[in-house]
């Protein structure tokens, strides 16, 4: 049988992990890089495509290998681009989800359009409508541009009228989202994949701790059946609403009124690395499978797993583990090298041991 084609927008750590979790499935690879984009992660795994300005999208298309489905391993993609492959081959999430993804007002508009709660909102653009915005919903507020935001970046916690006056410059005149500030227990994320026949499977419940506004630790299964359920809903309408194909993530804050819905990226997603380890298919081969409209494989999790990102950190651990994955990629401050997971049958045990997994990689408790 001929191998299937797919090609990856993106030539990151998400791309490599597809990549790899896509060979064994009998998926061959290309990749697109896109304005001198940085490919060492997917060297090997694939033909790799340089795109170059004003290049015609069918000669694109012809370069990738004439895939079969196009998917991409960020929200931060040209939208046209993405339309321009569709006379050609299905662009999975389809580009209408990732024009909402990639503007946070168009997602928090889109989530409350599906009946999904999120934190009291306001669009604010400029001074004035940033201080309108901060004065209705109070503080702590925060204000994040709609665009170009990932990882903590471009948004600003307000605690105070200072604290205002110090981000108003740095918001300076960009389309911004300010949002109440949600009084939260933990942050959580649901990931879940849908395949083009409409078939729907979701991974348990993670819990996430953040570490200057990026992802430090990921610990599932989140153990609270009520909230799974709320969480599942909310995965499964946006599924069924967005008519979504591929794995999608949406990340919540656990609150006193129940899960509160901060954002999705529709893409494989960091706090679901533990997948690898724990249930049968992991988020990157679901996300395939899914795009290939193969059977989805098994999302449940009988054995508590964690995962430590390794944040401007490259040197394996010493500690017991049970994987660490590095992605090949120059050592930068703060920079995702890799991650280490750790399994284990009593959840307490786990949080113990990856605490110690923490303080060995960045030589401090976090
Ligand atoms: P990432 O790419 O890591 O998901 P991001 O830049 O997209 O981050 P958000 O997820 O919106 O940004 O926010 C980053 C973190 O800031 C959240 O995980 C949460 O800890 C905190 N935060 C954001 N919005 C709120 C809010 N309304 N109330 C309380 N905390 C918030
Ligand atoms: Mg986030």
């Amino acid at each position: 049988m001929s191998k299937r084609r797919v090609a990856i927008i993106g030539c990151g750590q998400l791309a490599q992990m597809m990549a790899q979790e896509g060979q064994p499935l009998g998926v061959e690879f290309s990749f697109l890089a896109e304005n001198g984009e940085n490919t060492d992660c997917v060297k090997g795994l694939g033909t790799i495509v340089e795109m170059e300005p004003g290049q015609d999208p069918e000669a694109l298309y012809q370069a990738l290998g004439r895939p079969e489905v196009i998917t991409s391993e960020r929200e931060q993609v040209s939208v046209d681009l993405l339309r321009s492959f569709q006379p050609f081959c299905p662009v999975y999430p389809d580009p209408h989800i990732t024009e909402k993804a990639q503007h946070r007002l168009r997602e928090k508009r889109a989530l409350t359009d599906s009946g999904l709660p999120v934190a009291p909102f306001a669009a604010a653009q400029g001074e004035k409508e940033l201080r309108e915005a901060v004065d209705q919903l109070g503080y702590p507020a925060f204000i994040k541009s709609c665009e170009n935001g990932y990882d903590g970046k471009n948004q600003w916690c307000v605690k105070s009228a200072a604290d205002l006056d110090a981000a108003i410059p740095q918001a300076g005149d960009q389309e911004c989202v300010v949002e109440a500030g949600v009084n939260f227990a933990c942050e959580v994320s649901i990931i879940g994949a849908r395949s083009a026949s409409g078939e729907i499977k979701a991974y348990p419940l993670t819990e996430n701790r953040h570490r200057n506004g990026t992802l430090l630790l990921s610990t599932a299964p989140y153990d609270n059946p009520e909230l799974l359920k709320a969480a599942e809903g909310y995965l499964a309408t946006l599924l069924k609403d967005w008519d979504y194909v591929g794995v999608l993530a949406v990340e919540c804050f656990v609150s006193e009124s129940g899960l509160i819905v901060n954002e999705v990226a529709p893409r494989v997603h960091n706090s679901g690395h533990w997948t690898f380890v724990g249930p049968e298919a992991s988020q990157f081969a679901n996300h395939i499978r899914a795009i290939l409209d193969m059977p989805l494989g098994d999302t449940a999790c009988p054995v508590p797993v964690a995962m430590v990102n390794m944040l401007g950190v490259d040197v394996a651990p010493k500690q017991d583990n049970d994987g660490v994955w590095l992605y090949g990629k120059a050592l930068r401050p703060g920079r995702k090298m890799g991650h280490v997971i750790l399994q284990d049958p009593d959840m307490d045990q786990l949080r113990e041991r990856s605490e110690k997994m923490i303080e060995e990689l960045y030589g401090e408790k976090i």
